[in-house]
């Protein structure tokens, strides 16, 4: 079977690991400071805070925005179910924007006309949280001038888009959003085994995100709110968690970091071998908005169901028995028996709907041959034609 995705690891990253397994500490030590410097660095943004995952970063996120009991928080129904329950865990409710047909991220028309709406019914959003879904950066600048005029907070989750940019700056540089999430999953373009990282310019959201991911504990006296009984002293100020990543995950984030570049140009090579190859086929290609830079972390396609015999469900059966570890990113959040039962129902959303008849992810990964890549052209050929 040819993955929809894989991690690349190379001896590098097996020694990077092993070092930390020799050395002093395994957890709290100095190799996390330095992955968050370094993917700070990188994307061009002040603070960095590493995680346990990109959920709990998504999480602390809403819990430093003040997200609570009576907010809500907007999303992309087209995403991981993450995206959405991390309003749940603050006890906020949730709701949906629906996608934009072209580029399947979430629509900036389609949330301004809900905002006006809930604008009248007293429901405006605290939190929007935009997806940057395959790894295309969403339209940050006007999601950006609506936040400004009804007052919400924008957490990017860019999960799909490390090394990707946005008007020629790296996804994750904060300008037009309060925080930037990624996803160090090994389906991911950098991976950590599970990680995630939140990055902010805000010094006091990621002073209260630092706080939220090891129990609301500090050792820092500016940070207590009584002084030090002594030296001994540790002071939990709120409530948080255990969020933390380990130093073993962050030396392989440190070295896998070294070549994002790399792998984000690899995985542009191979999507512009796929637009090449698959060209004049009853299918919809991955569609560039010219102000982005994709990550690729993913490489979906479209059928033309008018123009084939098969159906959607058979196309993606016959990929399957053929060897291709195709897959479908996402079902559409509101399907899910856990969101239905909150009262959406899937016409609620028609893109995402129509998106979700017609997907289908192809495998794209650093170490995607060029063989391989050849051998899934021919079997989704040969599921299009039957
Ligand atoms: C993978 C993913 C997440 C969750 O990431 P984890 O690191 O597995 O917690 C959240 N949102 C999106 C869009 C993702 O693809």
């Amino acid at each position: 079977m040819i993955p929809y995705g894989r991690q690349e690891i190379t001896q590098h990253d097996v020694d990077a690991v092993v070092e930390v397994l020799q050395s002093d500490f395994l957890t709290q030590g100095p190799k996390v400071p330095l992955f968050e410097q370094t993917v700070a660095n990188h994307v061009g943004v002040r603070f960095g805070v590493a995680v346990n995952s990109a959920t709990s970063a998504l999480h602390i996120a809403c819990a430093a925005l003040g997200l609570t009991e009576g907010d809500w928080l907007w999303t992309s129904p087209i995403t991981f179910v993450a995206s959405a329950n991390c309003g749940l865990y603050c006890g906020a409710q949730i709701d949906f924007v629906d996608i934009d047909p072209a580029t399947y991220n979430l629509c900036p028309l389609a949330l301004e006309r809900k905002l006006k709406q809930a604008e009248g019914e007293g429901r405006l959003p605290k939190v929007v949280v935009a997806v940057h879904l395959c790894g295309q950066s969403c339209d940050m600048e006007a999601i950006h001038r609506l936040a400004q005029r009804y007052q919400f907070h924008i957490i990017e989750d860019a999960s799909h888009a490390i090394g990707g940019k946005y008007q020629s700056e790296f996804v994750g540089c904060g300008r037009y959003s309060d925080i930037t999430v990624f996803s160090f999953h090994p389906v991911k373009i950098v991976t950590t085994g599970e990680g995630g990282m939140a990055v902010t310019n805000d010094p006091e959201l990621a002073a209260s995100m630092e706080l939220l991911r090891s129990h609301g504990i500090t050792r820092d006296p500016e940070r207590m709110t009584h002084p030090p009984d002594g030296p001994w002293y540790y002071q939990q100020v709120n409530l948080g968690f255990n969020y933390r990543m380990t130093e073993l995950q962050a030396a392989l984030g440190v070295s896998q970091m070294a070549r994002l570049d790399d792998f984000v140009a690899r995985r542009h090579e191979l999507a512009q071998r796929y637009e090449r190859l698959l060209a004049d086929l009853p299918i919809t290609l991955p569609c560039q908005n010219p102000d982005t830079y994709s990550g690729f972390h993913l490489y979906v396609i479209r059928l033309r169901l008018k123009e084939l015999n098969n159906s959607h469900r058979q196309v993606f059966e016959s990929l399957r028995d053929q060897g291709i570890g195709v897959n479908l990113h996402y079902i559409p959040v509101h399907t899910q028996p856990y969101y239905a039962a909150m009262g959406f129902s899937p016409e609620d959303f028609p893109e995402a709907m129509r998106y979700y008849n017609e997907a289908i992810g192809l495998p794209m990964f650093h170490g995607l041959t060029i063989e391989q890549q050849d051998t899934v052209v021919g079997a989704l050929k040969q599921a299009l034609a039957q």
